[in-house]
């Protein structure tokens, strides 16, 4: 697999997008794995830090409710 952005051989694959990028072009960002409901009734995340980045995609902060998929 190539780099999204130079065509050269891929390192790795963006943990959001899984676009394909190679050293020069990753970043470092943290990715939610999950969000449950804790103690409380207070949703909480469990977060991987330094998840691979493509640079190009962008994650949003908040999960956006699709009640039309329904
Ligand atoms: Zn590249
Ligand atoms: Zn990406």
């Amino acid at each position: 697999m190539l780099c999204w952005n130079c065509n050269e051989p891929a390192s790795g694959v963006c943990a959001f997008c899984g676009r394909a990028v190679c050293k020069k072009h990753a970043a470092e960002m943290p990715a939610i794995v999950t969000i449950y409901i804790g103690d409380k009734q207070v949703p909480k995340a469990i977060v991987v830090s330094g998840a691979l980045h493509c640079g190009n995609c962008h994650p949003q902060s908040h999960p956006i409710e699709m009640p039309e998929i329904y």
